[in-house]
Protein backbone atom coordinates (compact mmCIF):
# COMPACT_ATOMS: atom_id res chain seq x y z
CA UNK A 1 0.00 0.00 0.00
CA UNK A 2 1.35 3.33 -0.79
CA UNK A 3 1.58 6.45 1.83
CA UNK A 4 -1.51 8.19 0.06
CA UNK A 5 -3.40 5.15 0.34
CA UNK A 6 -2.42 4.73 3.98
CA UNK A 7 -3.37 8.40 4.82
CA UNK A 8 -6.74 7.68 3.04
CA UNK A 9 -7.39 4.88 5.51
CA UNK A 10 -7.28 7.58 8.44
CA UNK A 11 -10.40 9.66 7.04
CA UNK A 12 -13.31 9.98 9.04
CA UNK A 13 -16.22 8.08 7.24
CA UNK A 14 -18.85 7.48 9.01
CA UNK A 15 -21.26 9.41 11.54
CA UNK A 16 -19.62 7.74 14.62
CA UNK A 17 -16.22 8.68 14.03
CA UNK A 18 -17.29 11.94 13.31
CA UNK A 19 -19.34 12.13 16.96
CA UNK A 20 -16.27 11.22 18.12
CA UNK A 21 -13.88 13.69 16.77
CA UNK A 22 -16.08 16.62 16.75
CA UNK A 23 -18.26 15.82 19.99
CA UNK A 24 -21.50 14.18 20.40
CA UNK A 25 -23.18 17.64 21.94
CA UNK A 26 -22.81 19.48 18.60
CA UNK A 27 -23.52 16.74 16.08
CA UNK A 28 -27.20 15.12 16.21
CA UNK A 29 -26.47 11.71 15.25
CA UNK A 30 -29.77 10.13 15.03
CA UNK A 31 -31.11 13.22 13.32
CA UNK A 32 -28.13 12.67 10.49
CA UNK A 33 -28.22 9.22 9.86
CA UNK A 34 -30.61 9.15 7.32
CA UNK A 35 -28.86 11.81 5.13
CA UNK A 36 -25.90 9.34 5.84
CA UNK A 37 -27.63 6.50 4.35
CA UNK A 38 -28.54 8.98 1.52
CA UNK A 39 -24.52 9.60 0.09
CA UNK A 40 -21.58 8.60 1.30
CA UNK A 41 -19.16 10.77 3.53
CA UNK A 42 -15.28 11.08 3.98
CA UNK A 43 -13.56 13.42 4.48
CA UNK A 44 -9.57 12.59 5.06
CA UNK A 45 -7.04 14.05 7.18
CA UNK A 46 -6.29 17.08 5.03
CA UNK A 47 -9.99 17.76 4.67
CA UNK A 48 -10.67 17.78 8.25
CA UNK A 49 -7.74 19.80 8.84
CA UNK A 50 -9.36 22.86 6.69
CA UNK A 51 -12.08 22.24 9.01
CA UNK A 52 -11.68 24.96 12.10
CA UNK A 53 -15.56 25.08 13.74
CA UNK A 54 -18.85 22.80 13.08
CA UNK A 55 -20.38 24.64 10.54
CA UNK A 56 -17.97 26.47 8.35
CA UNK A 57 -17.36 26.93 5.09
CA UNK A 58 -15.04 23.66 4.91
CA UNK A 59 -17.63 22.02 7.34
CA UNK A 60 -20.95 22.93 5.28
CA UNK A 61 -18.65 21.15 2.02
CA UNK A 62 -18.69 17.83 3.53
CA UNK A 63 -21.08 17.19 6.44
CA UNK A 64 -24.42 16.20 5.53
CA UNK A 65 -27.33 17.57 6.62
CA UNK A 66 -31.26 16.63 6.85
CA UNK A 67 -32.00 19.26 4.31
CA UNK A 68 -30.43 17.20 1.36
CA UNK A 69 -33.57 15.14 1.91
CA UNK A 70 -35.44 17.69 0.95
CA UNK A 71 -35.67 17.06 -3.05
CA UNK A 72 -38.54 19.09 -3.95
CA UNK A 73 -36.61 20.83 -6.40
CA UNK A 74 -33.90 18.75 -7.28
CA UNK A 75 -33.64 16.02 -10.46
CA UNK A 76 -31.62 13.02 -10.08
CA UNK A 77 -29.37 13.64 -13.35
CA UNK A 78 -29.91 16.92 -13.25
CA UNK A 79 -27.61 17.85 -16.13
CA UNK A 80 -28.97 14.46 -18.58
CA UNK A 81 -25.62 13.20 -18.78
CA UNK A 82 -27.02 9.96 -19.24
CA UNK A 83 -29.12 11.20 -22.04
CA UNK A 84 -25.80 11.91 -23.96
CA UNK A 85 -24.11 8.56 -22.92
CA UNK A 86 -23.61 6.30 -26.09
CA UNK A 87 -21.59 3.91 -24.00
CA UNK A 88 -21.31 2.86 -20.53
CA UNK A 89 -18.41 5.53 -18.93
CA UNK A 90 -18.87 8.08 -21.86
CA UNK A 91 -20.90 11.25 -21.86
CA UNK A 92 -20.87 12.90 -25.65
CA UNK A 93 -22.44 15.94 -25.54
CA UNK A 94 -19.88 18.55 -27.32
CA UNK A 95 -18.62 18.27 -31.06
CA UNK A 96 -15.09 17.66 -29.90
CA UNK A 97 -14.63 16.28 -26.37
CA UNK A 98 -16.05 13.55 -24.17
CA UNK A 99 -16.48 13.24 -20.81
CA UNK A 100 -14.79 9.61 -19.81
CA UNK A 101 -15.80 8.15 -16.26
CA UNK A 102 -13.00 6.68 -14.84
CA UNK A 103 -13.43 6.24 -11.33
CA UNK A 104 -16.40 5.80 -8.90
CA UNK A 105 -14.69 7.31 -5.93
CA UNK A 106 -13.32 10.18 -3.91
CA UNK A 107 -10.94 10.90 -1.43
CA UNK A 108 -13.91 12.90 0.54
CA UNK A 109 -17.21 13.51 -0.87
CA UNK A 110 -18.94 16.98 -1.58
CA UNK A 111 -22.43 17.10 -0.42
CA UNK A 112 -23.28 19.34 -3.68
CA UNK A 113 -21.62 17.17 -6.05
CA UNK A 114 -23.68 16.78 -9.64
CA UNK A 115 -22.98 13.52 -10.13
CA UNK A 116 -24.23 12.12 -5.93
CA UNK A 117 -26.63 9.72 -8.39
CA UNK A 118 -23.12 7.45 -9.13
CA UNK A 119 -20.72 8.55 -7.51
CA UNK A 120 -19.04 6.23 -4.64
CA UNK A 121 -21.00 3.04 -5.98
CA UNK A 122 -18.45 1.26 -7.82
CA UNK A 123 -21.49 -0.46 -9.66
CA UNK A 124 -22.79 2.56 -11.17
CA UNK A 125 -19.14 3.57 -12.62
CA UNK A 126 -17.89 0.43 -13.47
CA UNK A 127 -14.17 -0.14 -13.98
CA UNK A 128 -14.36 -3.33 -16.49
CA UNK A 129 -16.11 -1.12 -18.92
CA UNK A 130 -13.46 0.55 -20.66
CA UNK A 131 -13.07 -1.31 -24.12
CA UNK A 132 -16.69 0.43 -25.02
CA UNK A 133 -15.37 3.59 -23.95
CA UNK A 134 -11.87 3.20 -25.92
CA UNK A 135 -13.99 1.74 -29.37
CA UNK A 136 -16.55 4.47 -29.20
CA UNK A 137 -13.25 7.15 -28.75
CA UNK A 138 -11.43 5.36 -31.76
CA UNK A 139 -14.21 5.12 -33.98
CA UNK A 140 -15.31 9.46 -33.40
CA UNK A 141 -12.29 11.10 -35.31
CA UNK A 142 -14.10 14.37 -34.24
CA UNK A 143 -13.24 13.74 -30.86
CA UNK A 144 -9.89 15.58 -29.78
CA UNK A 145 -9.92 16.30 -26.13
CA UNK A 146 -10.97 13.50 -23.67
CA UNK A 147 -11.88 14.51 -19.98
CA UNK A 148 -11.40 12.14 -17.68
CA UNK A 149 -13.42 12.46 -14.43
CA UNK A 150 -15.36 10.33 -12.28
CA UNK A 151 -15.78 10.26 -9.10
CA UNK A 152 -11.44 11.39 -8.92
CA UNK A 153 -9.69 9.93 -11.76
CA UNK A 154 -6.62 10.45 -9.10
CA UNK A 155 -7.86 7.59 -6.79
CA UNK A 156 -6.93 5.14 -9.35
CA UNK A 157 -3.44 3.85 -9.07
CA UNK A 158 -0.58 5.25 -11.10
CA UNK A 159 -0.53 1.83 -13.06
CA UNK A 160 -4.49 1.93 -13.97
CA UNK A 161 -3.84 5.42 -14.98
CA UNK A 162 -0.92 4.73 -16.90
CA UNK A 163 -2.72 1.91 -18.63
CA UNK A 164 -5.67 5.00 -19.51
CA UNK A 165 -3.13 7.46 -20.70
CA UNK A 166 -1.55 4.31 -22.96
CA UNK A 167 -4.66 3.55 -24.56
CA UNK A 168 -5.67 7.14 -25.39
CA UNK A 169 -2.10 8.20 -26.32
CA UNK A 170 -2.72 5.14 -29.12
CA UNK A 171 -5.71 7.18 -30.71
CA UNK A 172 -3.98 9.82 -33.19
CA UNK A 173 -6.94 11.78 -32.89
CA UNK A 174 -6.85 12.10 -28.99
CA UNK A 175 -4.75 15.24 -29.06
CA UNK A 176 -5.59 16.92 -25.12
CA UNK A 177 -6.23 14.27 -22.11
CA UNK A 178 -7.58 16.22 -19.32
CA UNK A 179 -8.06 14.94 -15.72
CA UNK A 180 -11.21 16.27 -13.53
CA UNK A 181 -9.58 15.99 -10.11
CA UNK A 182 -9.91 17.70 -6.41
CA UNK A 183 -6.87 15.56 -5.76
CA UNK A 184 -4.88 17.73 -4.35
CA UNK A 185 -7.51 19.63 -1.82
CA UNK A 186 -7.95 16.39 -0.34
CA UNK A 187 -5.28 14.19 -0.39
CA UNK A 188 -2.44 16.16 -1.63
CA UNK A 189 0.22 13.50 -0.68
CA UNK A 190 -1.05 11.76 -3.91
CA UNK A 191 0.89 14.10 -6.11
CA UNK A 192 3.94 11.75 -5.52
CA UNK A 193 6.77 12.27 -7.86
CA UNK A 194 6.50 8.89 -9.13
CA UNK A 195 2.55 9.84 -10.97
CA UNK A 196 4.59 12.92 -11.96
CA UNK A 197 7.60 11.43 -13.72
CA UNK A 198 4.78 9.04 -14.92
CA UNK A 199 2.20 11.58 -16.45
CA UNK A 200 5.33 13.61 -18.08
CA UNK A 201 5.26 11.05 -20.58
CA UNK A 202 1.46 11.32 -21.85
CA UNK A 203 1.60 15.24 -22.25
CA UNK A 204 -0.28 17.46 -23.18
CA UNK A 205 -2.19 16.35 -19.72
CA UNK A 206 -4.01 19.10 -18.48
CA UNK A 207 -5.35 18.95 -15.07
CA UNK A 208 -8.76 20.97 -13.94
CA UNK A 209 -8.58 21.16 -10.05
CA UNK A 210 -11.43 22.26 -7.68
CA UNK A 211 -11.53 24.58 -5.07
CA UNK A 212 -14.31 26.97 -3.79
CA UNK A 213 -12.83 28.26 -0.54
CA UNK A 214 -9.22 29.92 0.05
CA UNK A 215 -9.10 27.40 3.04
CA UNK A 216 -7.97 25.05 0.80
CA UNK A 217 -5.19 26.24 -0.49
CA UNK A 218 -3.16 25.13 2.39
CA UNK A 219 0.72 25.13 2.29
CA UNK A 220 0.42 20.69 1.54
CA UNK A 221 -1.72 21.51 -1.58
CA UNK A 222 0.08 24.65 -2.61
CA UNK A 223 3.51 22.90 -2.89
CA UNK A 224 1.67 19.87 -4.53
CA UNK A 225 0.10 21.40 -7.00
CA UNK A 226 3.39 23.08 -7.62
CA UNK A 227 4.71 19.52 -8.22
CA UNK A 228 1.89 19.20 -10.92
CA UNK A 229 2.89 22.19 -12.36
CA UNK A 230 6.42 21.76 -12.62
CA UNK A 231 5.60 18.17 -14.33
CA UNK A 232 4.67 20.44 -17.00
CA UNK A 233 0.82 20.07 -16.27
CA UNK A 234 -1.42 23.25 -17.01
CA UNK A 235 -3.32 23.39 -13.80
CA UNK A 236 -7.17 25.41 -13.81
CA UNK A 237 -9.39 25.18 -11.42
CA UNK A 238 -13.50 25.05 -11.42
CA UNK A 239 -15.28 26.62 -8.45
CA UNK A 240 -18.89 26.17 -7.55
CA UNK A 241 -21.00 29.45 -6.40
CA UNK A 242 -22.58 28.00 -2.85
CA UNK A 243 -24.26 29.18 0.01
CA UNK A 244 -22.71 29.25 3.46
CA UNK A 245 -19.18 28.66 1.29
CA UNK A 246 -18.13 30.80 -1.00
CA UNK A 247 -21.04 33.50 -1.61
CA UNK A 248 -19.26 36.18 -1.16
CA UNK A 249 -16.86 38.61 -3.62
CA UNK A 250 -14.53 38.87 -0.89
CA UNK A 251 -13.83 35.01 -0.57
CA UNK A 252 -13.88 34.45 -3.83
CA UNK A 253 -11.26 36.99 -4.61
CA UNK A 254 -9.09 35.90 -2.09
CA UNK A 255 -9.57 32.84 -3.37
CA UNK A 256 -8.77 33.45 -6.85
CA UNK A 257 -5.79 35.54 -6.10
CA UNK A 258 -4.45 32.38 -3.90
CA UNK A 259 -5.31 30.20 -6.99
CA UNK A 260 -3.06 32.45 -9.00
CA UNK A 261 0.03 32.24 -6.43
CA UNK A 262 -0.41 28.56 -7.00
CA UNK A 263 0.41 28.79 -10.72
CA UNK A 264 -3.43 27.76 -10.84
CA UNK A 265 -6.13 29.80 -13.79
CA UNK A 266 -9.37 30.16 -12.64
CA UNK A 267 -11.37 28.55 -14.81
CA UNK A 268 -15.23 28.53 -14.34
CA UNK A 269 -17.17 29.46 -11.23
CA UNK A 270 -20.52 27.05 -11.68
CA UNK A 271 -23.60 27.85 -10.16
CA UNK A 272 -24.74 25.02 -8.02
CA UNK A 273 -26.53 22.49 -9.95
CA UNK A 274 -30.20 21.63 -9.61
CA UNK A 275 -29.37 18.27 -7.88
CA UNK A 276 -31.47 16.46 -5.56
CA UNK A 277 -30.37 16.94 -1.93
CA UNK A 278 -28.48 20.17 -3.09
CA UNK A 279 -30.60 22.59 -2.76
CA UNK A 280 -29.80 24.02 0.39
CA UNK A 281 -26.40 25.22 -1.42
CA UNK A 282 -27.86 27.47 -4.44
CA UNK A 283 -27.54 30.69 -4.80
CA UNK A 284 -29.22 33.44 -7.23
CA UNK A 285 -27.40 33.85 -10.28
CA UNK A 286 -27.22 37.81 -9.33
CA UNK A 287 -25.31 37.12 -6.71
CA UNK A 288 -22.84 35.28 -9.20
CA UNK A 289 -23.27 38.46 -11.52
CA UNK A 290 -21.87 40.71 -8.29
CA UNK A 291 -19.40 38.29 -7.80
CA UNK A 292 -18.09 39.08 -11.15
CA UNK A 293 -18.17 42.08 -11.53
CA UNK A 294 -16.07 42.35 -8.11
CA UNK A 295 -13.49 40.55 -9.69
CA UNK A 296 -13.47 41.98 -13.25
CA UNK A 297 -11.33 45.12 -13.21
CA UNK A 298 -10.80 44.83 -9.53
CA UNK A 299 -7.91 41.86 -9.89
CA UNK A 300 -5.57 40.71 -13.28
CA UNK A 301 -7.91 39.76 -15.99
CA UNK A 302 -6.02 36.23 -15.08
CA UNK A 303 -8.01 35.64 -12.07
CA UNK A 304 -11.37 36.12 -13.58
CA UNK A 305 -12.92 33.03 -14.54
CA UNK A 306 -16.07 32.29 -17.05
CA UNK A 307 -19.77 32.34 -14.66
CA UNK A 308 -21.92 30.27 -16.09
CA UNK A 309 -25.06 27.90 -15.74
CA UNK A 310 -24.41 24.04 -16.74
CA UNK A 311 -28.07 24.04 -18.85
CA UNK A 312 -30.42 21.71 -16.78
CA UNK A 313 -31.26 18.83 -18.58
CA UNK A 314 -28.03 18.87 -21.49
CA UNK A 315 -27.92 22.22 -22.70
CA UNK A 316 -24.26 22.74 -21.94
CA UNK A 317 -22.44 25.65 -20.48
CA UNK A 318 -23.75 28.86 -20.57
CA UNK A 319 -21.32 32.23 -19.55
CA UNK A 320 -23.30 34.64 -18.08
CA UNK A 321 -21.70 38.41 -17.63
CA UNK A 322 -22.92 41.38 -16.41
CA UNK A 323 -24.34 44.14 -18.05
CA UNK A 324 -21.66 46.59 -19.17
CA UNK A 325 -22.91 47.68 -22.53
CA UNK A 326 -25.78 50.46 -21.93
CA UNK A 327 -26.20 51.00 -26.12
CA UNK A 328 -25.44 49.66 -29.32
CA UNK A 329 -25.75 51.53 -32.32
CA UNK A 330 -24.35 52.02 -35.85
CA UNK A 331 -22.64 54.65 -34.97
CA UNK A 332 -21.20 54.09 -31.45
CA UNK A 333 -21.35 51.81 -27.97
CA UNK A 334 -21.99 53.01 -25.29
CA UNK A 335 -21.08 50.74 -22.33
CA UNK A 336 -19.69 51.61 -18.93
CA UNK A 337 -16.05 50.51 -17.02
CA UNK A 338 -15.92 48.05 -14.26
CA UNK A 339 -15.52 51.57 -11.78
CA UNK A 340 -19.03 52.10 -12.95
CA UNK A 341 -18.13 55.30 -15.29
CA UNK A 342 -19.37 55.75 -19.14
CA UNK A 343 -17.24 55.43 -22.16
CA UNK A 344 -18.25 56.04 -25.65
CA UNK A 345 -16.50 53.36 -28.25
CA UNK A 346 -16.68 54.42 -32.23
CA UNK A 347 -17.89 51.71 -34.57
CA UNK A 348 -15.97 51.50 -37.46
CA UNK A 349 -16.98 53.14 -40.73
CA UNK A 350 -17.49 50.14 -42.68
CA UNK A 351 -20.31 48.29 -40.65
CA UNK A 352 -22.20 51.48 -41.74
CA UNK A 353 -21.72 51.77 -45.10
CA UNK A 354 -21.61 48.27 -46.37
CA UNK A 355 -24.75 46.83 -46.95
CA UNK A 356 -25.30 43.42 -44.74
CA UNK A 357 -24.84 40.29 -46.25
CA UNK A 358 -24.31 36.73 -45.30
CA UNK A 359 -22.44 36.63 -41.84
CA UNK A 360 -22.49 40.17 -41.73
CA UNK A 361 -26.14 40.57 -42.39
CA UNK A 362 -26.84 38.23 -39.61
CA UNK A 363 -24.48 39.94 -36.88
CA UNK A 364 -26.29 43.79 -38.37
CA UNK A 365 -29.84 42.31 -37.57
CA UNK A 366 -28.52 41.32 -34.08
CA UNK A 367 -27.87 45.08 -33.26
CA UNK A 368 -30.90 45.89 -35.15
CA UNK A 369 -32.54 43.91 -32.49
CA UNK A 370 -31.06 45.85 -30.21
CA UNK A 371 -30.92 49.38 -31.02
CA UNK A 372 -34.40 48.80 -31.71
CA UNK A 373 -35.71 48.46 -27.90
CA UNK A 374 -33.48 51.65 -27.61
CA UNK A 375 -34.66 55.06 -27.86
CA UNK A 376 -32.84 56.58 -30.57
CA UNK A 377 -29.79 58.61 -29.76
CA UNK A 378 -28.35 61.68 -30.87
CA UNK A 379 -24.79 61.10 -32.95
CA UNK A 380 -22.13 61.38 -30.78
CA UNK A 381 -19.65 64.92 -31.48
CA UNK A 382 -16.71 63.84 -29.42
CA UNK A 383 -13.84 61.23 -28.75
CA UNK A 384 -14.38 58.22 -26.38
CA UNK A 385 -12.37 60.15 -23.62
CA UNK A 386 -14.36 63.11 -23.82
CA UNK A 387 -17.82 61.28 -23.89
CA UNK A 388 -16.53 59.84 -20.11
CA UNK A 389 -18.92 61.06 -17.85
CA UNK A 390 -18.52 58.75 -14.51
CA UNK A 391 -21.03 58.62 -12.32
S1 LIG B 1 -14.67 15.49 -5.66
FE1 LIG B 1 -15.94 16.00 -7.45
S2 LIG B 1 -16.88 14.06 -8.06
FE2 LIG B 1 -16.11 13.79 -5.97
S3 LIG B 1 -17.83 14.25 -4.65
FE3 LIG B 1 -16.65 16.15 -4.90
S4 LIG B 1 -17.65 17.21 -6.63
FE4 LIG B 1 -18.33 15.04 -6.69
Amino acid sequence: MSDWQKILHESVDTLDKLAEKFGRDVIDVDGLRPAFDNFQMRLTPAALDQIHEVGDPMWNQYVPTVQELDIVDGVIDSLDEDGDSPVPNITHRYPDRVLFLVSPVCASYCRFCTRRRKVGDPEKIPLNQFESAFAYIRAHPEIRDVIMSGGDPMMLSDRRLEYLFQKLREIPHVEIIRIGSRITSHLPQRITPEFCDMVRKYHPVYMNTHFNHPSELTPETVAALGRLADAGIPLGCQTVLLRGVNDDAGVMKELMQKLMKARVRPYYIYMADQVAGGEHFRTTVEKGLEIIKALRGWTSGLAVPHFVIDAPGGGGKVPLLPEYVEEINDEEVIFRNYAGERYVYKQPRHAVSVPACGTAAAAESDVFSIQAAKKPRKKASGGAKRRKTGT
